[in-house]
């Protein structure tokens, strides 16, 4: 079993390229991960969602924490066998959905008691639980567990949220068994104020993590003031270490931010669109439920090589759409996963070459010509 590592490969302006070795593989950085909610990148299976170009998916220990719970999964041989995914698995700490989804939340010092919004069942999550949990999966990346400060939030509130999750940072490293080929990551909190993200990642790089991430963002602040919290926080991390943006985002949120320094993604945005008729495309966005794509027998990206584009027209996909057929959503669940990991070896390629800057330019460009005209 190999150790885990980051190695940085090359360098233009802010934008970084890398590799994560961890003991279920390598993961050429940037790189954007498809979300496995339930164990499952849903209407996909694992060797579909290798073949769009992913090399790591993300999974949930909230939803997999109710159902089926970590010491199932554990006494099953742990996640990467439950699901059939033998590559590098990263789970979040469940701090994110305790907030969004569970009922009656207490969040005290010691962590968050809830009942579960499936059935009501009373549990408790803390910094030494929710790495716990994360062990039993056998998750090769881990997170640290943190309060996801909700937006907008007074200053004085941010710095009391971003406190409390330094310290449970702390006792999530206590908690943390260190195995090969396996790390922890520490997460930025602090809102939208610089001094608070600067704090923050200070405090995490003196309790020292294998990595880091930026979390409480793409919560409603806005693509501008992201990109400028991502320009103080960036900076203020450790060159040596990978660098993760929780939850974001749309295709132009990648490219801004890789173009900031950021070398990890997750989102549910390609996946949960894949299954609401919403593709991605070198030309911007496509409805699919559209009418102007019904006698169109064009693929719905020309330059695309997934199983979309390359087996059905636009007038066959807008037809199993409308007719709420499943394939629907599998062909453009696969697209869109296949535009995100062909947008992130391009720009990957493009870091190589020091042509980051003309690749936003052309990007942009493409993307705001729109769609190609109905025929
Ligand atoms: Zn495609």
């Amino acid at each position: 079993m190999s150790g885990f590592s980051f190695s940085l490969l090359a360098r233009d302006g802010a934008a970084r390229r890398g590799r994560i070795e961890t003991a279920h593989g390598a993961v050429e950085t940037p790189a954007f991960m498809p979300v496995g909610t339930a164990a499952t990148v849903k209407a996909m299976r694992p060797e579909d969602v290798r073949a769009t170009g992913a090399q790591i998916i993300l999974a949930n220990t909230y939803h997999l924490m109710l159902r089926p719970s970590a010491e199932r999964i554990a006494a099953l041989g742990g996640l990467h066998k439950f699901m059939n995914w033998p590559g590098p698995i990263l789970t979040d700490s469940g701090g994110f959905q305790v907030m969004s989804l569970a009922k009656l939340r207490k969040l005290k010092e010691s962590g968050v008691t809830f009942r579960s919004h499936l059935d009501g069942t009373k549990f408790e999550l803390t910094p030494e639980r929710a790495v716990e949990i994360q062990h039993l999966l056998g998750a090769d990346i881990a997170m640290a567990f943190d309060e996801c400060t909700p937006f907008p939030a007074e200053e004085a509130a941010a710095l009391r949220s971003m406190e409390l999750s330094m310290r449970w940072a702390e006792r999530s490293k206590r908690a943390y068994r260190a195995r090969p080929g396996h790390a922890l990551f520490g997460i930025v909190q602090g809102s939208v104020y610089p001094a608070l993200r600067r704090r923050s990642a200070a405090a995490l790089c003196d309790i020292g993590f294998d990595g880091y991430a930026v979390g409480g963002l793409a919560v409603g602040e806005g693509q501008e003031t992201m990109f400028a919290v991502l320009d103080e926080t960036a900076p203020a991390l450790p060159e040596d270490r990978p660098r993760y943006l929780m939850g974001v985002g749309k295709p132009d949120d990648l490219v801004g931010a890789v173009r900031r320094g950021i070398d990890l993604f997750d989102c549910v945005l390609p996946t949960r669109s894949g299954r609401t008729a919403q593709a991605f495309t070198r030309r911007g966005t496509v409805n699919l439920r559209n009418a102007r794509h019904a006698a169109d027998a064009r693929p719905l990206d020309a330059e695309c090589g997934c199983a979309a584009c390359a087996g059905y027209s636009r007038a066959y996909l807008h037809h199993i759409v409308r007719a709420g057929e499943m394939l629907a959503a599998m062909l453009l669940t696969a697209h869109n996963l296949r535009y995100y990991q062909d947008l992130m070896a391009g720009l990957r390629g493009a870091i190589d070459a020091g042509a980051i800057d003309a690749f936003a330019a052309r990007f942009a460009a493409e993307q705001a010509k729109g769609d190609i005209p109905p025929p």
